[in-house]
């Protein structure tokens, strides 16, 4: 295991930032193995027994990574002002404390990433990270693969810019058409307010993938961690 500089293990248990952690090594308030600390220079390992003002720090847990496959009806919040039912309360009872990787609408399905790791979370939603989200996406109304190859260069939505974005049209059924689309940022309602503008109402989003992992045969509500190789291969 790795050693790392102790502001920046004071900071990952979340007790406080880093530039508050070395303040309160400056003011002798933190120990390392007995010893008060007087210099922030000091590189700590996993075993290390660390106080702040005398109370022990709690071990951070490595990163875990689970993907979870939602039903539709549930929030992805942990409490939601109106009273519907949250994820947090359908996930097993075994799973530790987890936080999601972005969100997905009340009616979506399929792929929620979850992690132990918050500012994992943090970093994978940023628009910057770039990770391709896919969707299976059923629609009511009517679309040419011209149209939807135009979305290629993006399209602006009352003052929003979404894009570039991969949209296929899959096949037609009734009233609907079967798209799967591909998308890199993770806005709000992303893929319903681009189909709207095209004249599509969404009645069914299935997210398939997002960046390397994959939904699969995952059966609905279940819950699988990313083996910790496959976790280092990808981040
Ligand atoms: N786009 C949407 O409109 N909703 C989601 O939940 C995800 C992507």
């Amino acid at each position: 295991a790795e050693r790392e500089r102790i502001a920046k293990r004071i900071a990952r248990s979340g007790l406080c930032s880093r530039r508050d952690a070395e303040r309160l090594i400056a003011e002798g308030r933190v120990t390392v193995n007995g010893t008060v600390l007087d210099t922030p220079a000091l590189t700590v390992a996993p075993g290390d027994t660390i106080t702040v003002n005398g109370t022990p720090l709690p071990e951070t847990e490595p990163t875990r990574l689970w993907l979870y496959h939602k039903p539709a009806g549930l929030v992805t919040t942990t409490r939601d002002p109106q009273g519907r039912a949250t994820i947090f309360e359908r996930l097993p009872k075994d799973l530790p404390r987890v936080m999601t990787i972005g969100r997905l609408d009340i009616n979506t399905e399929g792929l929620l990433l979850l992690t132990n790791d918050g500012g994992l979370a943090r970093v994978l939603e940023l628009p910057a990270t770039g990770w391709l989200r896919r969707y299976r996406v059923r629609a009511h109304g009517t679309v040419t693969q011209d149209r939807l190859d135009a979305l290629k260069d993006g399209i602006t939505i009352e003052e929003v810019r979404y894009g570039p974005i991969e949209a296929t049209l899959d096949r037609t059924q009734g009233g609907n058409v079967w798209l799967t689309m591909g998308l890199r940022e993770g806005k709000y309602r992303e893929v319903k307010t681009i189909l709207e503008a095209l004249g599509l109402k969404v009645n069914r989003l299935i997210r398939v993938s997002f960046g390397p992992f994959m939904l699969r045969d995952l059966a609905v509500g279940a819950v699988e961690e990313v083996k910790p190789r496959v976790l280092r291969d990808q981040l």
